[in-house]
């Protein structure tokens, strides 16, 4: 920051001067080398504890500070306010005042119709710090679309870049795999993919086999217009009473202690394979929400019955 801050103390649309005492008793010990036994100098540097650094020129009338670093310099200018009655006019942003009766004594009006007070309690450099580059609020991201077929879990990350398809920044980017021989290189939004108009435009799919016969239209929505899953091999959306089901997320062992069903149906799926018990046992116990092996969780969409897949090694 090298646009000075002032310091001073308005009476009736003029600057007064302020105490040079109060002036000394919050500069001095931050001074480096100290400030003369009497008056001011033309400027004078500053250093803080925290490594904070400032130059202060001027008088008593107005002091300036500038190339202001850390939090310390910021409170000691926010005491030295205090403690002279002076109000704070930083090098962007609203002039700061202790109390609602200094507004009318600002020297013009647009001053004063911008001036923001800060209580007493909230007085400090970090209130000047906040008030001078606001902290940015968090961002307020849209719902995302509902999806049949999938919960969205996992599928999706917060972004603030625009969609590659739709030009339009969601606040949310698919993160999930892309089939097709144009991928596009950029993010797509959720939207993009629920509307169909990603799969449309690139003549992509999220998603790649259906493990079991489906209607040939729930088979594009699962294909074109859900997110898919990610998984290091070739995932398996899950089907149950002629219907796809619902992709609930990826699960562990910890989480499948909940879905017996699922457990059951992975444990036949290894059982088709030949495998020994001991060798299913150890796999199911293996599983990991987060690392490999992973299993997907569905749920079927008629019966509620739970069903798992996972990439067999
Ligand atoms: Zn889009
Ligand atoms: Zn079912």
């Amino acid at each position: 920051m090298s646009h000075p801050f002032h310091v001073l103390k308005f009476r009736d649309g003029a600057p007064v001067p302020m105490k040079e005492e109060a002036i000394r008793a919050v500069l001095s010990s931050v001074t480096v080398d100290g400030l003369p036994g009497r008056g001011l100098p033309e400027w004078w540097n500053l250093r803080t504890r925290d490594g904070g650094e400032a130059e202060v020129y001027g008088d008593a009338t107005c002091l300036s500070f500038t190339h202001v670093s850390g939090r310390l310099v910021l409170d000691r200018m926010a005491e030295l306010a205090r403690r002279t009655g002076a109000v704070v006019m930083p090098p962007d942003g609203p002039v700061l005042l202790q109390r609602e009766h200094d507004r009318r004594h600002l020297p013009d009006g647009d001053l004063r119709a911008h001036a923001v007070v800060l209580p007493p309690a909230a007085w400090s450099g970090r209130a000047v710090e906040q008030a001078v580059r606001p902290l940015p609020e968090p961002p307020r991201r849209p719902a995302l679309p509902r999806f049949a077929y999938h919960s969205g879990a996992g599928a999706v990350a917060p972004s603030d870049e625009p969609c590659v398809c739709c030009g339009q920044v969601r606040g949310w980017v698919y993160t999930g795999p892309v089939y097709g021989a144009e991928v596009p290189s950029g993010g797509i939004c959720p939207y993009c993919i629920a509307f169909g108009k990603a799969a449309e435009r690139y003549g992509v799919t999220f998603n790649d086999v259906i493990d079991g016969e489906v209607p040939d239209e729930v088979a594009r929505e699962i294909l074109e217009r859900t997110p898919g899953i990610r998984s290091w091999q070739s995932p398996r959306w899950l089907t149950h009473c002629g219907d796809g089901a619902e992709f609930l997320g990826p699960a562990g062992a910890e989480e499948l202690r909940h879905f017996p069903d699922a457990v059951e149906a992975l444990r036949r799926k290894c059982g088709e394979w030949g495998w020994s018990a001991e060798r299913v046992d150890a796999y199911l116990r293996a599983l990991d929400a987060d690392d490999q092996p992973t299993a997907h969780l569905f749920r079927c969409r008629a019966c509620g019955t739970h069903l798992a897949w996972s990439d067999f090694t």
